[in-house]
């Protein structure tokens, strides 16, 4: 977890104002994360932190390529992604960064902010529902042939392997009748 600690922004002394903040998210970023749908990737991260007597707001925008896995062909592709969204934290007696509420809740006694969970998400945010390579420009399926072809092999393969429903019906007979 060591990769996430630079992604604190130490915000205790700074005065009531707006601050900017870079990073940036490489490979390593996404091991951290056990679930992640995302494998990797190099996104730019620019944070402007807007510092209030009793709330932080965080503007986070992030830009880059993602690397999923297509759910076609199954290999990995680069998909580009560019978001923007807005965190409003409150400060308060607890830590919950998953609220349901509008806002996140940060423990006041806190001197700084990890902002990777919210970088994870909007990642996440960011992908589109379905995960297939792009057409090349001559409109053809991007996925990888052979492995689309040995994929259809496969799926015949496990086909041919069920049992052809009239000789299930015929065994239920053959049962029957021995009983
Ligand atoms: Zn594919």
């Amino acid at each position: 977890m060591k990769v996430l600690t630079q992604y604190s922004v130490h915000f205790r002394d700074l005065d009531n104002s707006d601050y900017e903040y870079n990073f940036t998210v490489s490979d390593s970023f996404f091991d951290c994360f056990e679930k992640s749908e995302i494998k990797g990737g190099d996104i730019d991260v620019k944070l402007i932190l807007s510092k209030k007597p009793n709330s932080l707001e965080l503007d986070i925008c992030l830009s880059g390529r993602v690397k999923i896995i297509c759910d076609r062909c199954l290999e990995d592709y680069y998909e580009q992604i560019d978001f923007n969204d807005k965190i409003s934290v409150e400060l308060g007696d607890k830590t919950n960064f998953d609220t349901d509420k509008e806002f996140v809740i940060l423990d006041r006694n806190e001197n700084e902010i990890n902002i990777s969970q919210f970088i994870y998400e909007f990642a996440h945010f960011a992908i589109p529902l379905r995960h297939y390579h792009h057409n090349d420009k001559n409109g053809n399926c991007g996925c990888n042939p052979k492995m689309l072809e040995a994929l259809k092999k496969y799926s015949n393969t496990k086909k041919n392997n069920t049992v052809d429903p009239r000789w299930e019906k015929l065994t239920e007979i053959k049962n029957n009748n021995v009983k």
